[in-house]
Parts: structure tokens; C-alpha cells; sequence
């Protein structure tokens, strides 16, 4: 592929217009307004994170002025901020709050270990199926005559980023209210977030309707007025307010439970090494979207190395991200450019990178997982767990908190 721009949005936006517009959700490629996809913004946006009132404010939707969510998520997603990076960060924070913000960091981690283990099967509901009672009826999930659901979908698509309150919301409204299978939900937000995973979003969506516990949670008025007192004032179906009850009741059954949520009966394969393993001399060093950071253990580790990302055409021609995201995917990259010679490619990664020495980073995703066993890794460096994948249950965050 062609040169990288400057990181600048304008030269990225063009950049991606040509060489990966026709892989994109929208006919127009724009970049998110809110993020910037480069570690200079990732790193300010750690110097500048002020945890102080999380606990209390991190459920708070409008006015923004009121939100404790630290929109920290499509830096940790692409690995320009790990884990243990931004809790070392909120070492000074005041306790209950410190406290609260690790818990969610706990649960990204949780997230991600649950997808190292269960890999695509995440996709099944993991122990209770919602019945399609209600069934599509052809109309969109997400009715946008209420304020609420409008306000929120659009910043969805605006922004590629939303706080877990109104996630949820959302993912109620479409199943646990209209009857829509949660895995179209869950792909309508994996187009548009920045931060989208399979492990979080998955996670995320099968926490919400009831599939990991069988408790689905409701979404009414209620937490609208409470959270986002604006929208209901002003919303059009303010006196005729579809949500104004509680959901009925929703049948959940049990499906046979995951096995692997049990046990792990490979955990050194689902965590990957504890150390380097070398077996030769790198000659490049190969990043994932997962993680794109300056302390990548691999690329930090070969600072005389080029290195090389490859947008995998097949991957993206099937999901069709929102251009938010190779936006801010490129302009990581753009700015790399700038210190280290960088190689991009579009196409499929197992023959681009076929016959290379490649210094990597264990990525705990089941594509990594597939490719790295197809070609030349010389030099594997370990994922920077928060705390590393054991072998016991995972069945809810509980449980996987207790165990090992
Ligand atoms: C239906 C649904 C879908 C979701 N999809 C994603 C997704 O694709 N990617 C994603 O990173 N998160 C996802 N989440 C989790 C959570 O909503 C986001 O991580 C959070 O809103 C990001 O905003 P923040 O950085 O301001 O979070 P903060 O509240 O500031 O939390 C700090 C960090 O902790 C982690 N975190 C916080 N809450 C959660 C959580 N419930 N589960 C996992 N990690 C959490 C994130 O890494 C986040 O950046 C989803 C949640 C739901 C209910």
C-alpha cells in the first residue's frame, strides 16, 4: 500500500477513503469527532484522568457534565493503554473510587479472558437462551420517536463510543423489549465502537439480556429520569411513553452450559507464555489491532526492528466497520511512521506475512491464535495480563475473581 499520511484526520480520512473506503459501512469516511486514534492522545488522556467521584458518577448519561465514565475504552481496546498501565495510574485516587474503577478494569479483564477460553463459541449464548417470543417484527429494535433511544443511537454512530449505562439500554431495548436476537444487536454496536470486542461486546450483551445469569435487566423511563432527566423532558412521546413500565417478564431457557466457563483443560494455551520464547532472529516485527501501543512488549523490545500491520481485507469485507474505526486504526499508524519505518497491507495476513521472521505480541483472540500457528513466529513476547488466565471456573465474575 501507499506511503501513510500524517496523522492528521483530514490526510488520514483521504488515506482511508482510497485504500480501504470499500471496506467500510458508510459511503463517506469520517473520523470520530471525540478520538484520536494516536498514543499522543491516549497518553494525555491518562496524565489528565481524574478519578475522583467515579463511584457515584459513573452510571450518569446527560448532561455530559455529570458523566464519571473516563472514555479511557478505545485506548485500552488497541492496546495504546494496557491494563496494568491505567491501574498503576489510579494508585493515588480516592479508595471507594480507585476501588470501583479497578473493579471494572477486573471485568474488561474478565472479558477478555472469558473470549482467550471460549473463543468464537461466545457467540452461543453461554447459559440461558432469551425465547424469540416477540420474534422480529420488521421494525427496527431501536425506535427513534423515543429521545432516548435517539440521543444514544446517534452518539453511537457519531462518536463510535458510548457509557455502559446507555449500552445497556440499548442492548435491553433490543432484546429484552422487542424480542431481537441480541447477536444483531451486538453486531450493530461491534460497527460502530471504537472500543468494540467480541470479548466485551459479547460479554457485555450477554450480561444485559440474561444469557450469562438468566437475570435480564429492564430498561424503562425510570433510569432514563434518573440518569438523563433532559431526554425525557424533551422527548415527543413524553406523554405516550413506550417504556413507561417495566418490560414484562421474559422467558429465558437453559441451554447446556459452556463447558469450557468450567474448566480449562489447556490454560497455558489460553494465556500464552510467561517469557520470551525465541527461537531465532526477527526480521520485522508484527502488530495486531490489539495492541498498537509504544510499549507493545514486542515492538518495545526491537527498537531497530521495521515493523507491519496488515488490514485483513477478508475480515473486513465480512464486517464492515464503520470508517470511525480505520480511521483511528490509521491514524495509530500514521503517527508510528513517524519514528519507525512501518510496512501496511491490505489483504490476508496468513500470505502476506507467509515466510517472515516475526517478533509478536501473544494476542489472546482466536484469530491470532489461528495465524500465529500458521506462520513464522521467531520471537513471542507475553500479553500483559492484569492477572494472569487460570484453569478454574469463569462461569460468572464472581466465581473467576475467587478462583485461579
Ligand atoms: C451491551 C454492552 C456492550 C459493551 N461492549 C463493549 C465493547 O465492545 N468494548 C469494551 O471495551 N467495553 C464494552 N462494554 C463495557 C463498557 O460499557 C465499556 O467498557 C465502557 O462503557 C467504556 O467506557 P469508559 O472507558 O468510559 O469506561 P469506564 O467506566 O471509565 O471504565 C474504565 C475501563 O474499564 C473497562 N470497563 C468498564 N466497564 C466495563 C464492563 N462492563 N465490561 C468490560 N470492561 C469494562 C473498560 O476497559 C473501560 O475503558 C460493553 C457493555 C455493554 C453493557
Amino acid at each position: 500500500m501507499t506511503l501513510l499520511p500524517p496523522p492528521e484526520s483530514e490526510n488520514v480520512a483521504a488515506w482511508v477513503a482510497a485504500h480501504l473506503g470499500h471496506l467500510a459501512a458508510e459511503p463517506d469516511v469520517a473520523p470520530s469527532p471525540r478520538f484520536r486514534g494516536t498514543q499522543a492522545a491516549a497518553d494525555a488522556a491518562l496524565a489528565s484522568l481524574d478519578i475522583a467521584g467515579y463511584a457515584r458518577r459513573r452510571n450518569e448519561v446527560l448532561p455530559e457534565s455529570r458523566r464519571g465514565a473516563t472514555a479511557l475504552s478505545p485506548y485500552i481496546r488497541h492496546g495504546l493503554l494496557s491494563l496494568p498501565r491505567v491501574s498503576a495510574a489510579v494508585a493515588n485516587a480516592p479508595g471507594k473510587d480507585r476501588q470501583k474503577f479497578r473493579d471494572e478494569l477486573m471485568w474488561q479483564e474478565y472479558a477478555r479472558h472469558v473470549y482467550a477460553r471460549v473463543g468464537t463459541r461466545t457467540r452461543n449464548a453461554l447459559r440461558f437462551e432469551p425465547a424469540g417470543d416477540a420474534g422480529p417484527d420488521g421494525s427496527d429494535p431501536w425506535d427513534r420517536s423515543m429521545a432516548c433511544v435517539d440521543a444514544t443511537v446517534g452518539e453511537l454512530e457519531r462518536d463510535g463510543w458510548l457509557v455502559n449505562q446507555t449500552r445497556m439500554w440499548l442492548a435491553s431495548q433490543w432484546t429484552v423489549r422487542h424480542g431481537a436476537d441480541w447477536r444483531d444487536g451486538e453486531d450493530r454496536f461491534f460497527t460502530h465502537l471504537l472500543d468494540g470486542s467480541r470479548a466485551a461486546n459479547r460479554l457485555g450483551w450477554q450480561w444485559t439480556i440474561g444469557a450469562g445469569t438468566g437475570k435480564p435487566y429492564g430498561f424503562s423511563r425510570w433510569q432514563v429520569d434518573k440518569r438523563a432527566p433532559e431526554l425525557c423532558a424533551g422527548c415527543a412521546r413524553r406523554d405516550d411513553c413506550p417504556i413507561e413500565d417495566w418490560p414484562a417478564e421474559r422467558t429465558l431457557s437453559a441451554v447446556d452450559p459452556e463447558p469450557l466457563l468450567d474448566r480449562d483443560p489447556d490454560p497455558a494455551a489460553t494465556a500464552g507464555p510467561v517469557d520470551q520464547v525465541t527461537s531465532g532472529d526477527a526480521e520485522i516485527v508484527w502488530l495486531t489491532a490489539e495492541s498498537l501501543g509504544d510499549d507493545d512488549p514486542a515492538l518495545a523490545v526491537h527498537p531497530e526492528l521495521p515493523a507491519v500491520f496488515v488490514f485483513d481485507e477478508p475480515l473486513l469485507a465480512r464486517l464492515r466497520l464503520s470508517s470511525k474505526r480505520l480511521v483511528f486504526l490509521t491514524e495509530r499508524l500514521a503517527e508510528l511512521a513517524e519514528t519507525r519505518n512501518i510496512e501496511v497491507h491490505r489483504g490476508d495476513p496468513a500470505g502476506i506475512l507467509d515466510g517472515r521472521a516475526l517478533a509478536t505480541t501473544f494476542t489472546p483472540v482466536p484469530k491470532a491464535r489461528r495465524l500465529r500457528s500458521r506462520l513464522d513466529v521467531v520471537d513471542l513476547h507475553p500479553w500483559p495480563w492484569l492477572r494472569r488466565p487460570g484453569d478454574g471456573s469463569i462461569s460468572s465474575f464472581s466465581a473467576w475473581r475467587r478462583g485461579r
